[in-house]
């Protein structure tokens, strides 16, 4: 006896859009979400290569556009945080911390979160270190801030936080960024950034807040200090699969393997958007991912 069709982890672009797919094929499902539904998008100010916004949309109002949408075709959406996985036999458990819900299929859609450096984070997190300007430019109005990395997460939010900030000093590992090229020259066109180039961070200074970051040039060894009241680190992702365990097959980074039917190493068991193993991590892929997986489990489901 299984409680429900699918369960869905994860209530980014990718599970609300499997969400919607599975409602509208009238599966019995559930989509589990331990946070906020919308994912790493509701911290994203602002998205402007999603297509049908031609003015751009924030992440908070397309995450929430992209819920109302499944919960009116009946997605049922609980907050529960998923502890572990059983897939041993054709059921899927799906142990949460009061019960385990079993289900025909699975959809792992947990996404990633921010990769961190090991320079403070945990001491200073509120204190001056931020992997989310939408959450904490407001606070660096007319300060000086460090930005770190060079991917379209960095370069798009160093722009964002000159709305606030009078200077954002960019540092990055290389001497050429990574992020696509219209972000670049949104902020090489921004006099109110400056490039760091070919250095890492190595510490913060600061008492109550931040008062500097400490800086090494990768090419001269040489250490110097950036003046700076706060500090926000983009440097990657990590995949969200603490839970998973080896409960299905991933890469070396931990990113969850799966087919182009988005099918993994267990048979009805999908993976879907950035927690996936995939050349491009954008809110169109994981809508993509999502719609697919829930097609497959659909499919898996009948031939049971
Ligand atoms: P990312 O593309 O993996 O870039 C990470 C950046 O951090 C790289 O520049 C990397 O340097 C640097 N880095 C990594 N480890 C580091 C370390 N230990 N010390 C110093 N620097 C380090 O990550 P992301 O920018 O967060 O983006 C994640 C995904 O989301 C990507 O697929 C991205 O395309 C997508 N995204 C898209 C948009 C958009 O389309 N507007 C916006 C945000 C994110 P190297 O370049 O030297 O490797």
């Amino acid at each position: 006896m299984t409680d429900y069709d699918l369960v869905i982890i994860g209530a980014g672009p990718a599970g609300l859009t499997a969400g919607l797919y599975a409602a509208r094929a009238r599966m019995n499902v559930l989509l589990l979400e331990k946070a906020v539904p919308g994912g790493q998008i509701i911290v994203t100010d602002w998205i402007e290569n999603y297509p049908g916004f031609p003015e751009g949309i924030s992440g908070y109002d397309l995450a929430e556009k992209m819920k109302k949408q499944a919960e009116d075709l009946g997605l049922e959406i609980d907050t529960a945080e998923v502890q572990s996985l059983n897939f041993t036999d054709e059921t899927k458990e799906i142990i949460l911390k009061d019960r385990t819900v079993k289900a025909k299929a699975v959809i792992i859609a947990s996404g990633a979160s921010p990769r961190k450096l090991g320079i403070g984070e945990d001491k200073y997190m509120g204190k001056g270190i931020s992997f989310c300007a939408t959450c904490d430019a407001p606070f660096f109005r007319d300060k000086t801030v460090v930005a770190i990395g060079g991917g379209d997460t960095a370069v798009q939010e160093a722009v964002f936080l000159t709305k606030f900030a009078k200077k954002v000093y960019l540092v990055h590992r290389r001497d050429e960024l990574r992020a696509a090229k219209i972000l670049q020259e949104r902020a090489f066109a921004n006099d109110k950034i400056e490039f760091v180039w070919d250095t890492v961070a190595t510490g913060v200074d600061g008492f109550f807040g931040i008062e500097g970051v400490n800086v090494k040039n990768v090419k001269t060894n040489e250490a110097s200090t950036i003046k700076a009241d706060g500090c926000f680190i983009w440097v990657g992702i990590l995949p969200s699969t603490e839970f998973v365990k080896g409960a299905v097959e991933t890469d070396d980074g931990g990113f969850i393997i799966a087919d182009a039917k988005m099918q993994t190493s267990v048979p009805g068991v999908f993976a879907a958007g950035d927690v996936r193993d995939t050349p491009l991590r954008q809110v169109s892929t994981a809508v993509g991912d999502g719609a697919i997986a829930a097609v497959s489990a659909e499919h898996y489901i009948e031939n049971l």
